[in-house]
């Protein structure tokens, strides 16, 4: 049996050398033929160096470069289309994602659980703002999008080689890979650890970034802001008919002289504000079709090593699969 290992690398040239060798001691009592597969996304350090001088060293070392950085789901996905093996492991290269873990996740495999998802339960040296904005966007994922996500998960998984072929026959430009995975089903199992710092360099998402991630996931996975853009628009036109009902009530029957302009103003503010919230909602998904239709490739590589064949998928040529 075969087990590839598939890491995005966006200027980890420090982090990749500890990482192989942390690999080669949770593997090395491990049955499966296993090799890594690295996704240089387009790093300006020098991580695809490291990777040539790792690639010559070790036949277990492949790597994939990019032409410029697309983005960690990019990667993964470059990484997805070109993974060998019957089981294939997502993990991060700075050593966040513990290699000590992947027996245990390889003993469910072999046990015949399809997907083995890891749920870091803390995670050590990280700014609470990432802990509870990610402790918040997972239920707000969940009930937008009812599509469960344990809270927690990373992209570190294990996966079977079935799962790997569904994933890559999923075209959508827009990636959240572990929503993906949820809407894919078959057996899945969690295993629980506490993430440690990483080991070298800061994280690549900011603030601003989670923000962005977290509204393309919601974006691609519901159409529920769009209903609910509807019911606001619903709501506030209601309020707005019992308005005309007691404006309506003060000219007929009152005789006090409305002095108007501040409830006049008020009304054009919220209901204006209103509007342009929910057309800007319509057109978020307008720009998701505009994204879709393209059918560009999701990634382009510029150079490759230890791969056997220098294939190329789907999404790499920005073909939709048969
Ligand atoms: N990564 C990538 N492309 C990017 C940003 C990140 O391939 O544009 C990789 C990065 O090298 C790491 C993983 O994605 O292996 C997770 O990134 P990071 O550790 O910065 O995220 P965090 O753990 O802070 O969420
Ligand atoms: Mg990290």
């Amino acid at each position: 049996m075969q087990l590839a290992i598939v890491v995005p690398a966006h200027n980890e040239a420090s982090n990749l050398p500890k990482l192989f060798e942390s690999l080669q001691k949770a593997l090395a009592g491990e049955p499966e033929d296993w090799h890594v597969l690295f996704v240089d996304d387009g790093s300006s350090d020098d991580t695809l160096s490291v990777l040539e001088k790792l690639s010559r060293t070790s036949p277990r070392v492949r790597f994939l470069s990019l032409s410029r950085n697309f983005g960690q789901q990019s990667a993964l996905t470059a990484g997805l289309d070109h993974a060998e093996g019957d089981a294939v492991v997502t993990m991060d290269a700075d050593l966040q994602h513990p290699p000590g873990l992947l027996p245990a996740m390889l003993e469910k495999w072999r046990n015949g659980v399809e997907i083995v998802h890891t749920v870091r339960t803390k995670t050590e040296g990280v700014h609470w703002m990432k802990t509870s904005s990610s402790r918040l966007f997972y239920p707000i994922f969940g009930w937008l999008s009812e599509t469960h996500l344990e809270c927690g998960t990373a992209d570190f998984r294990l996966m079977d080689r079935r799962v790997v072929d569904v994933l890559r026959n999923m075209p959508e430009r827009a990636r959240f890979i572990r929503g993906m995975i949820g809407w894919v089903g078959f057996q899945s199992q969690v295993i629980e650890y506490t993430a440690p710092p990483r080991l070298h360099g800061g994280t690549h998402y900011t603030f601003g970034k989670m923000l962005s991630f977290a509204w393309t996931a919601i974006r691609s996975f519901s159409t529920r802001p769009l209903r609910i853009a509807t019911w606001i628009g619903l709501i506030t036109s209601l309020f707005g008919m019992l308005y005309f009902v007691y404006v309506l009530y003060i000219r007929l029957f009152a005789q006090t002289a409305i002095p108007g302009w501040t409830s006049i103003l008020s009304a054009i503010l919220i209901l204006g504000g209103l509007q342009l919230f929910c057309i800007g909602v319509l057109g978020e998904y307008l720009a998701l079709v505009f994204e879709e239709s393209k059918h560009r490739p999701l990634y382009v590589i510029r150079k490759t090593g230890n791969l056997a064949s220098g294939k190329r998928s789907p999404s790499a040529i920005g073909e939709k699969p048969g």
